[in-house]
């Protein structure tokens, strides 16, 4: 089955109601909030700027009740409407997840209700909004001296926009992914129905959302664990011109309990006077040295580490640091070190993001690739991608780093290889807008598709993160042994698959036959 089209499959059986129907029913539903039909263009882009899909109209909720009524309106007019819809978060999506093909896309920063509420004591949390963004929650749980555990490496990104996927970051291979880090959902389901699950209440609908790319409800509040807020953040780089040597270092250090609190590691080929660059946030250990290190033509391997600490601890976590490092092998003249406020290290991608907007290199189309690759091949893949398929990483930093799957918990929707540690690798992608040279759409793009076949045909057991396929039988493939049990929940949590249709998993049809699914 294509999926590509994002349109129904009309049974000719049933009466098609026209969408200047649709239009005057939607006005009918009593709301907190309201309806937009007509600036509705924002709502058909997306951060990778690739895909675009014109809603009929965009919800502005102001209640949970708000975005439960709205789906219940539309799933009592049953399948004679192609009407779908779109949860959007932040919109940082990349292939168009968040949008709504002559759908309605919900607008989740506009959801209010109680703000987040941060409880204290043994174990921490914060209820928060599904529509809130990170960069909020951590101003918020600061005050109380707290923070949550698990981030992504931006935070302008929405809760029920990250649960939706996993939240990867260089915390993940001690707390898991954020989807690991979360207590309670308040979920509204493709029916309109309001529920609240755990792993104790309402168990399958809650791992079912984790993870479940939009499709089983629309997380309204979540409740995310917390841990107490160190103030500073020592930051480390260090280079190595060897894959194998880095990635045994990174394996080392994500192994044990009282090593770094974030551990990512990145590529860069073929750039100039790359420590230099870098000398305006970090400061060399040895200048001299540092100054005189050439880049230029080399495949270099990244190292970066983070260790928290408050001001008072500072001897105590040199030594640490000390310690830890004293057990690496990278290369002695690159060790960079750099030490900044907790919330400067979280917040990193903004000050760059800040950067790229001023001079227009924010919104352009970003087609990034995101894989998962068991660490048994994982020599394999950078043997053939960094050392053949790619010439430089000038397009976009490309992020390398392990995870311990032990770690995180396999009951929810989130797919992974097989193996129990596995690299997270990021080909995060600038193009520039018209260019038809190695910096264009198409090259990028097609260098994408080079990386995916050589996956394929070395059969190295990748799974997609931020997984985007358009035909059923990828998805199927995607899943796994997982499938039979993604649609089942479908069919039981929105049964006439409304929701999250940019993910073209599934397409809204004539009562939804689920056995030909299955079958
Ligand atoms: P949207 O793009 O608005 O939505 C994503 C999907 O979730 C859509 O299908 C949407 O319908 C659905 N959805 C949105 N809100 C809800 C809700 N409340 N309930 C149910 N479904 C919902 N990811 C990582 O894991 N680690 C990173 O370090 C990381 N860094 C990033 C850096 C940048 C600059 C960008 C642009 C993205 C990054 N991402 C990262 C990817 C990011 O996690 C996803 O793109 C995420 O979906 C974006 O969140 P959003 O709030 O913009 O969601």
């Amino acid at each position: 089955m294509n999926l590509c089209s994002n349109l129904p499959l009309a049974d000719p059986s049933l009466p098609n109601l026209g969408s200047s129907y649709v239009l005057s029913s939607l006005k009918t539903i009593h709301l907190d909030g309201h309806f937009n039909f007509d600036n509705i263009y924002h709502a058909a882009n997306d951060f990778g700027n690739r895909h675009h899909y014109l809603p009929l109209a965009i919800l502005h909720p102001k209640s949970v009740s708000d975005i439960s009524s709205t789906i219940k309106h539309i799933y009592e007019m049953g399948p004679a409407t192609e009407l779908t819809i779109a949860a959007r978060g932040h919109g940082h999506s990349l292939q168009g997840q968040a949008q709504a093909h002559r759908g309605v896309v919900i607008n989740m920063e506009s959801l209010q209700g109680p703000k987040t509420i941060v409880h204290t004591g043994k174990m921490p949390y914060a209820d928060v909004s599904g529509g809130e963004l990170w960069i909020n929650i951590l101003h918020e749980s600061l005050k109380h001296g707290l923070a949550p555990k698990s981030w992504t490496d931006y935070l302008h990104l929405t809760v029920g926009g990250t649960l939706s996927n996993a939240g990867i970051s260089g915390q993940a291979f001690r707390h898991g992914p954020q989807i690991n880090n979360v207590y309670q959902l308040e979920v509204v389901t493709g029916k309109g129905d309001i529920i609240t699950c755990s792993e104790t209440q309402n168990a399958d609908l809650f791992y079912g959302v984790l993870g479940g790319l939009g499709q089983f409800g629309i997380i309204t509040r979540a409740r995310i664990s917390l841990e107490p807020a160190p103030k500073m953040v020592k930051w480390i780089r260090v280079l190595y011109s060897e894959f194998s040597i880095f990635s045994k270092d990174q394996e080392h250090l994500t192994s044990f309990k009282n090593s770094f609190d974030y551990i990512e590691g990145f590529v860069i080929i073929n750039r100039t006077g790359l420590l230099n660059t870098w000398r305006s946030s970090f400061n060399p250990r040895e200048p001299l040295q540092a100054s005189q290190f050439n880049s230029d033509g080399r495949t270099l391997y990244c190292l970066e580490m983070a260790k928290y600490f408050n001001p008072d601890e500072t001897h105590i976590v040199n030594q640490v640091i000390e310690s830890l490092l004293s057990e690496l092998s990278y290369i002695p003249s690159t060790l960079l070190l750099s030490e900044v406020p907790y919330v400067d290290f979280l917040d990193r991608v903004h000050v760059s993001e800040i950067k790229l907007r001023a001079k227009g290199l924010w919104e352009v189309p970003h087609p990034w690739l995101n894989l998962l690759i068991p660490k048994s091949r994982i020599h394999d893949f950078a043997k053939e991608v960094f050392g053949n398929i790619l010439r430089d990483t000038g397009n976009g930093p490309i992020l390398i780093y392990p995870v311990n799957k032990s770690k995180w918990n396999n009951r929810t929707s989130l797919v992974t290889p097989q193996e129990d540690i596995f690299y997270l690798v990021a080909f995060l992608s600038s193009a520039v807008p018209s260019s038809t040279g190695t910096d264009g759409l198409e090259h990028i793009l097609t260098q994408n598709e080079r990386i995916l076949d050589f996956c394929e045909g070395a059969r190295l057991g990748m799974k997609q993160y931020l997984p985007h396929y358009s035909t059923q039988d990828k998805w199927q493939a995607h899943f796994g042994p997982k499938w039979e049990v993604f649609v089942k929940r479908k069919s039981k949590y929105d049964p006439l698959a409304i929701l999250a249709p940019g993910q073209r998993i599934f397409q809204k049809a004539t009562p939804f036959s689920w056995s030909r699914i299955l079958a």
